[in-house]
């Protein structure tokens, strides 16, 4: 083969080169481009490909974590059935004793996870502000067993800096996770930051087409990677082949999909905050988002979550969300369609006033995830809405 060609091979592919293209189909012979879906649940023994048993692995597994693995640029990932499956296999990893520091505003089942289930094994959580220069100075002193970020966080879009936080607990030799679903390896890259594990539920924006559940941790440590596995067929956190597939299937218009999905963002982002009736627009890429410049240094985008604050009452914000058309009332995020959430009377209606008002959850917040519909559609469904008000 002439140089020139094997210096062209070397060359790491592009971000949606790597997202379309994955290695072995498991189906050679049958020059098939697509993958085909493996089903079945056990594999003779002693196959060269050393599959045994669908929970501890199948050929669509592997398919998935080696194209989740290229867009990371790590070396491994292992994928799980849904993005709580991936949060249980890494606290799955604790002892009774151990203590958790985990940012205040964790996703609702990360926090329900730890508070009514592994609280019951002994695992210990602290909760702080991670934005707070001193929540670092924590870290020394308390000497916790993980630390647990998410960034952009749920609802309000507060953005830590990774860098900082990673560096201060590798210090410490204190391991990180980042749960990286809002952003995305392509617009944040928390391994490159310093983090242990970046954690995503593949079910929203890599799929992308809220018709499957997915979670996956990837990490560059080997003995991370053997308790993923491990975890992965020791507590039956395993995908069905058929997610994997569609995950599969989803992750390869992931580039092209955000790309139309941080445009509309950003421009409903604009539009929102010109109304009379808003309190605030967050948005981690504007000007007046207060970690606008740690959000720049680590993030490539804004991703696709705004979130306001009407100056409405609990049913004049519901109204408001009931009378939108193309954004549909709907928990879950990061899919092509548009949505709309009213945290206070759906995924926070559960929780104590006191504690809502602690974190920022007031009657008036409004958390739209911005699908991929013609912007015209959107800006006039926000504006009629919002003439209702
Ligand atoms: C949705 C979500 C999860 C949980 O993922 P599932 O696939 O629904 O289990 C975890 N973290 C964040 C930030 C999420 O948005």
């Amino acid at each position: 083969m002439a140089p020139a060609q094997n210096d062209q091979q070397q060359e790491v592919a592009g971000i949606s080169t790597r997202a379309i293209h994955h290695g072995e189909s498991f189906a050679a012979e049958t020059g098939a481009v697509m993958p085909p879906i493996f089903t079945s649940s056990t594999f003779a023994h002693g196959n060269p490909q050393g599959f045994d048993y669908t929970r501890s692995g199948n050929p669509n597994f592997r398919i998935l974590e080696s194209v989740l693995a290229a867009v990371e640029s790590c070396q491994f990932a292992t994928v799980f059935a849904s993005g709580v499956s991936a949060i249980t296999a890494i606290a799955s990893t604790l002892q009774a004793g151990d203590l958790v520091l985990c940012e205040e505003n964790l996703y609702g089942c990360t926090v329900r996870l730890f508070e009514q289930v592994f609280s019951r094994f002994g695992v210990q959580t602290a909760w702080l502000d991670f934005t707070n220069p001193s929540a670092l100075d924590a870290i020394a002193v308390q000497k916790p067993a993980m630390i647990w970020l998410e960034s952009p966080t749920n609802p309000l879009l507060k953005v830590i800096d990774l860098a900082a936080v990673c560096d201060a607990a590798a210090a410490e030799k204190i391991p990180v996770v980042v749960d990286n679903t809002f952003a995305t390896a392509l617009l944040q890259q928390p391994l490159q930051l310093g983090a242990t594990l970046s954690l995503t539920s593949t079910t929203k924006y890599i799929n992308g087409h809220s018709d499957a559940l997915g979670g996956v941790v990837c990490s560059d440590d080997p003995q991370w990677q053997q308790k993923m596995v491990f975890a992965q067929k020791a507590l039956g956190l395993q995908p069905s082949p058929f997610d994997a597939w569609l995950i599969t299937r989803g992750i390869k218009t992931l580039p092209l999909r955000l790309e139309r999905h941080i445009a509309n963002a950003a421009a409903i982002a604009d539009q929102l905050a010109s109304h009379p009736r808003m309190h605030w627009v967050r948005y981690p890429l504007r000007s007046d988002h207060p970690q606008q410049a740690v959000a720049r240094k680590q993030m490539s985008g804004g991703g696709a979550i705004v979130t306001v604050s009407l100056d409405a009452d609990q049913s004049q914000t519901y109204a408001f969300c009931k009378s939108l058309r193309y954004f549909t009332m709907a928990e879950s995020l990061g899919g092509v369609e548009s949505l709309v959430c009213h945290p206070a009377t759906m995924t926070h209606a559960s929780v104590d006033p006191d504690v809502k008002r602690k974190l920022g959850i007031d009657d008036g917040l409004v958390r739209f995830s911005v699908g991929c519909e013609d912007l015209a559609d959107l800006s006039r469904d926000l504006d009629q809405a919002l003439k209702q008000l």
